[in-house]
């Protein structure tokens, strides 16, 4: 196993990533960072989770420590492009993180909060500017950010950039830096936009890919539960009934969907909250917060919103609905499985939503483990999905049942057993007997172990 210490890296760098607690870089980091040191461009294929920011973040502040300059007014020496202002605000905070021993200036800029606190923080000049495209553009507009002593560019999560629209703010942006500085763009899908975006940017890149698809996706317990559009809710609560669901991301496709589940769930007693792009700065930071902290148990979150959460240990994703693009599927369950964890990720599936499936299946090359067990399972569905004919959904008539709500199991309330028996007291399956126990793994019975992410 590589150390850290072998690959070059600065005392001071090692130092900030023992008091971390790692010690043995991830691939990506093993591969890139001897590159970046060398100041080589790089196209680097992989996603958040795989330990992406540290694999730029490191050799960048050696790299300004060696060539100590100070920034000129209103210029920043390293620019990090991200889409959105979490993603920023997790890069910046790893800058600050890995160079607690430098003495090295950073900002934040971006949407959706004031321009003066920024403009007045970039008018002596950062070392490090991590930013989103549209704001940093406006501010450069106003000529209160010039990027022409920029000396290094990340482009990160640069498919997603494309996919939010940013491509032109993009262009215009590396149309006012050096062309002698050095480059290295993250992205976790090849689309030929992105080979065309790649290719003038880069010079020479050195290429570092980490199939990401696979090996996340192998770490997650996937399952997937059939169930009618009506009884979606009620299947959500009742997941909650399980205390091993500790701390649950769920995905909506639509910012509506997203406040409607978050009242659902606090309306069933679980502490929860929406992030989406329909919010404030503030209560998006204020809701992350709380979910890091614990304060609320499940985070209700729409695709955009979700990018770069990093959040440890979130023991359940649970998608509320199936994203209609695959790689969504792959991002979304990967918030689940942080730097070397496991999780588990359980997936609603209606009867409109079984070609979204199959076209997830399609691309992570494996079928998605069918729940049987759940109260509300829909055969009808699943059996559309293999092809045979749809039968009219069932709608479960059952009496209202009270909730084991979070705070009372984590004062010692009833046991998770029990829960589960209760919720399958008297209600038909929809299958043969023979086939009750056909899954075995019931992902929210199951979710006990494995699923903090691995620190050091
Ligand atoms: P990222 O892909 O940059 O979003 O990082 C994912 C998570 O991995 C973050 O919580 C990092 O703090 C963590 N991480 C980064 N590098 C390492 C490492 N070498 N060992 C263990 N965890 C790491």
């Amino acid at each position: 196993m590589t150390l850290f210490s072998e690959i070059g890296l600065a005392d001071p760098l090692l130092k900030a990533l023992e008091a971390e607690g790692y010690t043995s870089p991830t691939p990506i980091q093993e591969q890139s960072i001897p590159h970046l040191l060398e100041g080589r461009d790089m196209l680097g294929l992989a996603q958040t989770g795989t330990g992406k920011t540290a694999s730029f973040a490191l050799p960048i502040l050696q790299r300004l420590d060696m060539n100590k300059q100070r920034a000129m007014p209103k210029s920043t020496r390293v620019l990090v492009l991200t889409p959105t202002r979490e993603l920023a605000v997790q890069v910046g905070q790893s800058f600050k993180t890995y160079g607690c021993h430098y003495r090295l200036r950073h900002a934040l800029v971006f949407g959706g909060v004031g321009m003066v606190p920024q403009i007045k923080t970039m008018a002596g000049g950062v070392d490090i500017l991590v930013a989103t495209p549209g704001r940093l553009l406006d501010l450069m507009n106003q000529g209160a950010i010039r990027l022409d002593s920029v000396e290094v560019l990340v482009l990160d999560e640069a498919d997603r950039m494309l996919d939010m629209g940013f491509i032109l703010p993009i262009r215009k942006i590396v149309a006012c830096m050096p062309k002698s500085r050095q480059t290295v763009l993250f992205s976790a899908t090849m689309p030929d936009s992105i080979v065309g975006l790649a290719n003038s940017v880069l010079h020479q890149p050195v290429r570092v890919e980490i199939t990401p698809a696979a090996t996340t996706v192998d770490k997650i317990d996937q399952k997937v539960m059939f169930v009618d559009r009506e009884n979606k809710r009620s299947l959500l609560t009742e997941m909650f009934a399980c205390k091993t669901v500790e701390r649950a991301l769920i995905f909506t496709r639509t910012k509506h969907g997203a406040n409607r589940v978050a009242e659902l769930l606090e309306k069933a007693g679980i502490p929860s909250d929406a992030i989406h792009g329909n919010k404030s700065q503030g209560a998006r930071q204020k809701a992350l917060n709380d979910f890091k902290d614990g304060r609320i148990r499940a985070l209700v979150a729409t695709d955009i919103a979700a990018r770069g959460i990093d959040v440890d240990g979130i023991t359940h994703v649970i998608n509320f609905e199936l994203p209609n693009e695959p790689e969504s599927y792959v991002h979304r369950i990967g918030r689940t499985a942080r730097a070397g964890a496991s999780g588990i990720a359980l997936s609603m599936c209606d009867a409109d939503e079984v070609s979204y499936l199959r076209q997830i299946e399609k691309t992570i090359r494996q079928a998605v483990p069918v729940d049987f067990e759940h109260a509300y399972h829909a055969p009808h569905i699943m059996s559309r999905g293999a092809g045979g004919k749809p039968k009219p959904p069932v709608r479960h008539q059952r009496a209202p049942q009270p909730l084991d709500t979070y705070p009372q199991q984590a004062r010692g309330g009833k046991p998770h057993g029990e829960a589960a028996g209760r919720r399958d007291a008297g209600k038909p399956s929809g299958r043969p007997a023979g086939q009750q126990t056909r899954s075995g793994n019931t992902g929210f019975r199951g979710a006990s172990s494995g699923t903090r992410a691995a620190r050091g």
